[in-house]
């Protein structure tokens, strides 16, 4: 009788043991964030990280959540629900993709966050998948403050009319604004991207309509995270700089 031997790879990771370079990367990012909370005088409690985890797969993810790090960002339907099923009941689940419509009722009773609503034909079509099934979605609207033709999002000038055209649907949670800086290595436009995201939120927070707590703002990636919490993120969502890839 043959019996076969389970094979070592090296390198490989056994499954849900933390990886040292995940630890140490993450050590320098806390350092990172809590410096740029100390040059203006924010609490570092205040900004939450979502590990994007699109370049990796489930195992690793797993090594986050071993670190404390429970909030992960999917941006492929597939994959995600690939990655939600491998890893079925742990960690908090934020879709930060652009999202198809024929695609909402994947996403719905598995992601808690969606970053990405961009337009009512959207939030209309969760509101009727959440109706039926109960619940509540918590959403970013992204906004598309730099005005890029490649980019999704509502536009700053229709940003108070989309509040208040999706204000009766019940189950839309708003809970705060999303943005993707531009890709340029100008510290200046970037942080002047992320000024005019926190200005629109304190444009919304006096409108005072039911489910509008307005009360985040979602902005810094790996490359311009430190000027997106001097400028007010309190979720901040890191791929490259935290997994090592991309
Ligand atoms: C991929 C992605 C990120 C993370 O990007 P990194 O540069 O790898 O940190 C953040 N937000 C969105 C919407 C993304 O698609």
């Amino acid at each position: 009788m043959v019996v076969k031997q389970a094979v070592w790879l090296p390198g490989s990771v056994k499954e849900g043991e933390v990886n040292m370079d995940h630890i140490h990367r993450w050590e320098k990012i806390k350092d990172r964030i809590k410096k740029a909370c100390y040059r203006v005088g924010r609490d570092p409690n205040d900004v939450n990280v979502v590990v994007v985890t699109k370049y990796i797969g489930s195992d690793q993810i797993r090594c986050f959540f071993d670190l404390g790090l429970n909030h992960v960002g999917e941006s492929r339907v597939k994959d995600a629900v690939a990655k939600w099923q491998d890893l079925y009941g742990q960690g908090i689940w934020h879709f930060i993709g652009s999202l198809q419509r024929r695609k909402v009722k994947e996403v719905i009773g598995r992601f808690t966050y969606l970053h990405s609503l961009d337009r009512y034909a959207l939030a209309s079509e969760i509101d009727k998948y959440l109706k039926q099934e109960g619940g509540t979605l918590r959403c970013f609207i992204q906004v598309n403050v730099s005005g890029e033709k490649t980019k999704h999002g509502i536009f700053p000038n229709e940003l108070k009319e989309f509040v208040q055209e999706i204000a009766n649907l019940s189950t839309i949670e708003v809970v705060g604004l999303m943005t993707i800086a531009p890709i340029v290595d100008k510290e200046k436009e970037t942080r002047c991207v992320f000024r005019q995201l926190k200005q629109l939120q304190q444009q919304l927070q006096p409108l005072n309509l039911p489910r509008l707590s307005v009360r985040h703002l979602s902005m810094g990636m790996s490359q311009d995270f430190e000027v997106a919490i001097e400028e007010g993120a309190t979720w901040i969502r890191l791929g490259s700089v935290l997994v090592g890839k991309g």
